[in-house]
């Protein structure tokens, strides 16, 4: 994919982007999950190149926030 061809490295927090740490780029993160949301989905500037493992690691945060919002409702 051409998105990660131009941002090769890892935009994560923790390795903002080779600055911290250097780590490639293997899959394109959403900065806000866009849920189903194709606007937010195609938007390029939610964008963020990461590395799988720091992917995972936002991810699995995310969902429990989620899952957590969801009981309360
Ligand atoms: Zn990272």
């Amino acid at each position: 994919m051409h998105f990660l061809a131009e941002h090769p490295l890892c935009m994560c927090p923790a390795c903002d982007a080779g600055k911290s740490r250097v780590t490639a780029a293997t899959v394109v993160d959403h900065i806000r999950p866009h849920r189903g949301d194709l606007t937010l989905f195609w938007d390029e500037t939610n964008w963020q190149a990461m590395a799988k493992p720091c992917h995972d690691r936002k991810t699995a945060t995310e969902d429990s926030r989620f899952a957590r919002r969801k009981s309360c409702i």
